[in-house]
């Protein structure tokens, strides 16, 4: 097994977390390496890597006394509206049949409510429906034609998501569908050699995850995605799954995720992230410790590598309360962004249990 190495920013601190997760060891209590000095909590805004200007518009939007629910879901609306952006909103890649899918939730701190929507076809914004989901119903979770008919009595306009970028990607799949799908042969723990797990996998995974304080120390966050490439249509991934692909206890923190969802739902990561916070770990060490989790957890050997390292990665973002961030992942070479309060957004380099090959 490969030693593992650390983002190079915070080389000390991550050094020892890294290596203390490779070994199973929980460091409890750890100092934060990017603590934000001062008695007043600062704000602070992160992203996945695909964040930075949705952690620029959350940040101005946070100045300006904005709450940080208000800031991330205009922070992501900018990626879900990128027709560019291939794996959120508009332009995502869709499901096997060519259409599609979208993925949301969202969580707010200071008031202890989350809403999210799953599956949900032909409208650009689902932070937003999942919001409402939060805000005018008594429900959490509302997927497929339920959320699409729920979009619509509030006035969303359907529209199709398809842009010709993603439709040819979808076209050169579907042509060379045989080994790339996720229909699986029966097979079990033991069983290597089934392509389709194995590019299911490594396929296209993209997500906007983003997590913020306001000045009023609220904690809140929301992910968004179309989810895993040419999916089984109904597929629902971790991005809704309160839990999963996200999670705010306003007195600890927030946590969100990227990367394979399916392993993440067997984890329930981003509370276990949270949770990990609350026992004393910084966020970066929590992150370290739930991608940790997931490598314990994973043991089909189609998913492994001839080292029984997981072939896939799951990437994790977080604040805690004091305005301390960090994010890391189960292999290296993944950035996420952040801003604690300057115009420009920074791309920095998270931590990772184990270092790919050059
Ligand atoms: N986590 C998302 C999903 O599994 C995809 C991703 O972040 O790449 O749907």
């Amino acid at each position: 097994m490969n030693l593992p190495i650390t983002r190079r920013e915070f080389l000390n601190s991550t050094s020892a977390a890294s290596a203390a997760a490779a070994m199973g060891h929980t460091l409890l209590n750890a100092p934060a390496a990017n603590a934000q000095t001062g008695g007043q909590p600062k704000p602070v805004v992160i992203a996945s890597s695909n964040g930075l200007q949705a952690t620029a518009k959350a940040m101005s939007m946070i100045q300006q006394g904005a709450d940080a629910l208000d800031a991330v879901i205009a922070g992501v609306n900018l990626v879900e509206d990128d027709p560019n952006e291939n794996s959120v909103g508009l332009g995502g890649l869709p499901n096997e049949d060519g259409v599609v899918e979208l993925d949301s939730s969202v969580m707010h701190g200071p008031t202890g409510r989350g809403g999210s929507v799953a599956a949900l076809r032909n409208i650009r914004n689902p932070s937003k429906v999942a919001r409402l989901v939060m805000e005018r119903t008594d429900h959490v979770l509302i997927v497929g034609e339920g959320a699409l008919r729920f979009a619509k009595a509030h006035g969303f306009k359907e529209e199709d998501l398809l842009t010709e970028e993603s439709r040819e990607a979808w076209l050169k799949w579907k042509e060379n569908l045989s080994r790339t799908d996720d229909w699986l042969p029966p097979h079990d723990i033991e069983t290597r050699n089934i392509s389709m797990g194995l590019q299911s996998a490594l396929r296209n995974h993209g997500t906007i995850n983003c997590n913020a304080i306001d000045l009023r120390g609220g904690i809140s966050g929301c992910t968004t995605t179309s989810g895993l490439s040419f999916k089984i249509p109904g597929r629902v991934g971790d991005s809704p799954i309160l839990g999963a692909g996200l999670y705010v206890d306003n007195e600890v923190g927030a946590a969100g995720s990227t990367g394979r969802g399916e392993a993440n739902l067997l984890a329930c990561s981003s509370v276990m992230v949270v949770e990990y916070m609350r026992q004393g770990n910084s966020p970066e060490q929590a992150c370290l410790l739930a991608c940790q989790r997931i490598v314990a957890q994973t043991k089909m050997k189609r998913l492994l590598d001839d080292q029984g390292r997981p072939k896939f990665n799951v990437n994790f973002y977080a604040i805690n309360k004091r305005g301390e961030f960090g994010a890391a992942a189960i292999w290296s070479g993944e950035k996420f962004t952040v801003n604690t309060g300057e115009k420009e957004s920074r791309r920095l380099d998270g931590a990772f249990l184990f270092k790919r090959n050059p």
